[in-house]
C-alpha cells in the first residue's frame, strides 16, 4: 500500500529519493513514515527531536546504542578486522559461548551475516546430511530472503511461489482468538501438529520426496505468535524424525533470551526430563545487535557429510568485529539479567494487556512468553473474525500517540509487541496507557 505522503517536506524529500533510488519492493511502515536518527535504550528519536517508545525492535535487543556493544565494535575495528580463513581467537570464544549456552548435543557452529544466510545453510547442511530433499514449514511462515528460504517463506505473499519441495503444516489453533479463550491442552495440540507433519511428509512421498528438514520459529512469529502450549513441537519433531527428517530451530527471532523461560524458544518444548534437542539451531537478529552477525549451530554429527563434500567460507560472517559485537552481546544479556527481567516484565505486561481486553470490544487474546508478545484484534461485532483494519488503524495511532508497535499473523491482524529486553515496567505502563487510548478511539 502506497503510504500517505508524510507531513515534513524532509520526510516527503526521503520518500521521493527512496522510491527513485531503491525502487519499487521495499515498503516502509507507518502511514506516516517514521525518520529516526538516533535511538537510545528503549528509545527512537526523529528529526524534530521527538522520542518514540520502541516497543517493536527485537534486534536492538540490549538497547538501541548499548555503550559495551558499542565501544566493542569500535576498539575491535581498531585493532584488525579480516576473515575467518586466518587464526583469531574472538571467533573461537564466540563460539565457546555460544555452545555454552545450547544443549550438549549442539557442538559445533558456523557464522554467517543474516538469518536468510543462517537458513539456507542449514537446508544445504540438512540436504546433504539427510540425501532427502522435502522441507517442511508453517502455514505462514518466514524464514528469509535467499531463494531456498524465500521459496519456503509463505507469508512474503500469494506472489511468492513456494517451492516444489515444499510443504506448509497448519498450526493446531487458528488466530484470532477470543479474549480469555483457552488454549487447547499439549496432549491435543502436539498430536494434531504431528498429524499435520506427518500428513505433509505423505503428501512429499506421493511426489517421490523424503523430509529433509522441519523448520520451525521457535516463536512463531509471522504465524501469528504461537508460544503455547508449551511442548506442542515436541511430537511433531519425533515424527519428522521418524521419516528420516532433521529438525531445524530457526531461533532467529526466538534467541536471546526473548521468550524469558530459557536463552533459546525451543527449550519451553522440551522438559528437564526430556528436552527437545534441535538438529541445527539457526540465529541471527539480536545476536549483534544491530550489527550484522548471524550463525547455524549443530550437531557435529549432521555436518561431517557436507563437509566432506564442500568448504565453507563467508566472507564477513564471524569476522572479529562481529564476533566482538556478539560478545559484548552476550555479556550484557547475562551481566543485566535481561533474561529474568523479560520473564519478569513479559508476564506483567501480559497481564496488563489482558486487561484491556476486558475493557475493549475489539481486543482478543494475549499470547506470547516473555518480551515476545501477540495481542489479537478482532471484529467487534462477533469478537471473533480478524479485524486488519483495526490493527493498521491502532499501529499507525501508536505511532502518532510516541509508541512504536506493529502487526502479524496471516490477517495482519495480531499486534506484535517485542521491545528491548531493556523495557522497564514504566515504559510498559505507557505502551498500556497509549494502546489503551488507540483501541478506545479505534472503537469510536
Ligand atoms: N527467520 C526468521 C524467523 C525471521 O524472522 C527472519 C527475519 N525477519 C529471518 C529468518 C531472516 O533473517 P534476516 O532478515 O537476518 O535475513
Amino acid at each position: 500500500m502506497t503510504p500517505l505522503p508524510p507531513a515534513a517536506p524532509d520526510a516527503r524529500d526521503l520518500l521521493a529519493r527512496r522510491q527513485r533510488l531503491l525502487g519499487p519492493a521495499y515498503r516502509l511502515f507507518y502511514d506516516q513514515p517514521l525518520h529516526p536518527v538516533r535511538g537510545e535504550g528503549v528509545w527512537l528519536f526523529d528529526a524534530d527531536g521527538r522520542r518514540y517508545l520502541d516497543a517493536y525492535n527485537n534486534v536492538a535487543s540490549v538497547g538501541h546504542g548499548h555503550p559495551r556493544v558499542v565501544q566493542a565494535i569500535a576498539a575491535q575495528a581498531a585493532r584488525l578486522n579480516t576473515h575467518t580463513r586466518y587464526l583469531h581467537d574472538t571467533v573461537l570464544d564466540c563460539a565457546e559461548r555460544l555452545l555454552a549456552t545450547l544443549p550438549a548435543e549442539v557442538d559445533q557452529v558456523m557464522f554467517t551475516c543474516t538469518g536468510s544466510e543462517a537458513n539456507d545453510l542449514a537446508l544445504r547442511i540438512a540436504r546433504a546430511a539427510t540425501g532427502a530433499q522435502g522441507l517442511i514449514v508453517t502455514r505462514w511462515a518466514y524464514h528469509g530472503v535467499t531463494e531456498s528460504t524465500a521459496e519456503a517463506s509463505p507469508s512474503l505473499g500469494a506472489g511468492m511461489q513456494l517451492g516444489e519441495r515444499v510443504r506448509t503444516v497448519d498450526l493446531p489453533f487458528q488466530a484470532p482468538q477470543r479474549a480469555g479463550e483457552p488454549v487447547p491442552d499439549v496432549a491435543t495440540a502436539g498430536a494434531a501438529f504431528a498429524r499435520s507433519v506427518q500428513a505433509a511428509i505423505d503428501d512429499l512421498a506421493l511426489h517421490g520426496m523424503k523430509p529433509a528438514a522441519l523448520l520451525i520459529d521457535g516463536v512463531l512469529s509471522s504465524d501469528g505468535v504461537w508460544t503455547d502450549p508449551a511442548g506442542f513441537l515436541a511430537p511433531a519433531v519425533q515424527a519428522m524424525r521418524a521419516a528420516g527428517g532433521l529438525y531445524i530451530a530457526d531461533e532467529v527471532q526466538a534467541g536471546f533470551c526473548r521468550t524469558g523461560d530459557a536463552f533459546w524458544g525451543f527449550a519451553r518444548h522440551g522438559s528437564r526430563t526430556v528436552p527437545l534437542v534441535p538438529d541445527i539451531v539457526t540465529m541471527g537478529k539480536p545476536m549483534g545487535n544491530g550489527h550484522p552477525v548471524a550463525a547455524v549451530a549443530l550437531r557435529r554429527d549432521v555436518l561431517a557429510p557436507f563437509a566432506a563434500r564442500c568448504r565453507y567460507f563467508n566472507t564477513f560472517g564471524g569476522n572479529p568485529v562481529a564476533m566482538a559485537a556478539a560478545l559484548a552481546v552476550l555479556d550484557v544479556l547475562q551481566d543485566e539479567g535481561l533474561q529474568a527481567r523479560a520473564a519478569r516484565l513479559g508476564s506483567d505486561l501480559r497481564a496488563s494487556l489482558a486487561e484491556l481486553g476486558r475493557r475493549h470490544a475489539c481486543a482478543g487474546a494475549v499470547r506470547g512468553a516473555g518480551l515476545f508478545i501477540g495481542f489479537d484484534l478482532v471484529q467487534p461485532q462477533d469478537r471473533h473474525s480478524p479485524a486488519p483494519d483495526i490493527a493498521r488503524q491502532v499501529v499507525n495511532r501508536m505511532r502518532e500517540l510516541g509508541v512504536l508497535v506493529s502487526a502479524t499473523g496471516e490477517a495482519a491482524s495480531t499486534l506484535k509487541i517485542r521491545p528491548p529486553l531493556v523495557f522497564e515496567p514504566a515504559h510498559a505502563q505507557q505502551l498500556v496507557q497509549m494502546l489503551d487510548q488507540a483501541l478506545a478511539e479505534a472503537m469510536r
